[in-house]
């Protein structure tokens, strides 16, 4: 299935200050002296093409704070003046685009919630009517490609043809170590159906945490992506929304330095060079390797506290060799040799050990106890 968008290039709306694309700023706008000092610093990096920022934030529960509202634009102008660089803000319902468009606002976005009901998408597309602003669209909060299509597809119904795309992550009950699943799958999908479109990925919202940022940064600039919108605050650590996940503006410029650009990787549509496209293949399982090695020590983790807080003592004797015992078997179904899978169970076993004999050593737990409570 080919989607026919019709779109002009994303160089024709937005100018690249340095590759590759980076949209940047705070999550919340909240005050005028945290918003405009976090523009300066962004702009005095030179990697910035436009200014993030919302001002009308959409929250899961009441109470929180929900953005600083209407007032935020006026601060928007006058970062926009002094930096010189565009702005863009986020908005979910038609009074927002009416504001947003009245203050001269660069470029609008849909939120991941927003995404997720075709009412509110409509509502705003029909706003959007008769305008020329660029739009950029996050992925829903589910994991369903047809919702993003069907978002991407009312706005461009509604004229808009300087349009992008931005893979946030999806939703998922299986805990993990991101805030929401990058499924990279979809956004690669995304892709084939519409290879014009440009997508560009937020890794602030997949990762929920500064640390994994380079990471994700990396791997969207390997899948081809367009650009990255990453957040920014002058001092994450009072925040009032995402405070785990925003970068200073140094900070952010020093994992770009680190980023390569790889021009001819494996991404482009057409994989010609066979061992290019064997070797992403197995890029993505080593990714995921890790990522699921990482998830069993974090449950590691729990049972060692659980184990910790309860002490308990139950002996548990047989659990290694069981675990041992069904991997193998199961390990030699799937042609794997039984000194290999032995090696590879011991490895991540002797790891697990070390970190519950960690946290068994936290405030001085008996160590003979140990031995018994790590059978993770
Ligand atoms: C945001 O960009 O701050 C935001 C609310 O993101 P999302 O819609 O992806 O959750
Ligand atoms: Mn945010």
């Amino acid at each position: 299935m080919k989607l026919n968008f019709n779109i002009q290039p994303l160089s024709s709306w937005m100018k690249v200050s340095k590759e590759p694309l980076l949209i940047a700023g705070p999550c919340s706008a909240e005050t005028e002296e945290q918003l405009v000092a976090t523009a300066h610093l962004l702009a005095a990096t030179g990697r910035v093409s436009a200014l993030r920022a919302g001002i009308w934030k959409p929250r899961t529960r009441p109470g929180e704070f929900e953005g600083i509202g209407s007032i935020g634009l006026e601060w928007l102008k006058r970062a926009k003046a002094e930096t010189g660089l565009p702005v863009a803000v986020e908005v979910a319902t038609a009074k927002h685009v009416e504001e947003a468009l009245a203050a001269g606002v660069d470029i609008l976005w849909v939120g991941a919630r927003s995404t997720a009901n075709p009412f509110t998408v409509q509502e705003i597309a029909d706003a959007l009517k008769g305008h020329d602003v660029p739009v950029i669209v996050k992925n829903p909060v589910n994991p369903d490609l047809s919702l993003w299509i069907g978002a991407l597809e009312r706005i461009n119904n509604a004229g808009i043809t300087k349009l992008a795309a931005i893979h946030r992550g999806f939703s998922s009950h299986e805990k993990s170590a991101f805030r929401n699943e990058p499924m990279w799958d979809l956004a690669i999908s995304l892709k084939t159906h519409a290879p014009d479109l440009p997508i560009i990925c937020d890794p602030s919202h997949i990762c929920g945490n500064r640390e994994l940022i380079p990471y994700i940064a990396q791997k969207a600039l390997d899948l081809d992506m367009q650009g990255l919108i990453i957040e920014s605050h002058i001092d994450p650590s009072v925040a009032w929304t995402d405070a785990k996940q925003q970068l200073t503006p140094s900070a952010l410029n020093d994992i770009m330095e680190r980023l390569e650009v790889r021009k001819a990787a494996a991404g482009t549509t057409e994989v010609k060079d066979k061992l290019a496209e064997l070797r992403a293949g197995i890029d993505k399982i080593d990714d995921l390797l890790i990522q699921k090695v990482a998830e069993r020590m974090q449950i590691v983790e729990k049972i060692g506290n659980y184990k910790k807080e309860n002490g308990i003592t139950i002996l548990q004797v047989n659990r290694w060799e069981e675990i041992l015992n069904k991997r193998i078997t199961y390990g030699s179904a799937l042609k794997l040799s039984k000194e290999f899978t032995e090696k590879f169970l011991e490895l991540i076993h002797s790891e697990s050990i070390r970190k519950q004999t960690e946290i068994m050593n936290k405030d001085g737990v008996a160590g003979s106890q140990q031995e018994h409570l790590t059978h993770a």
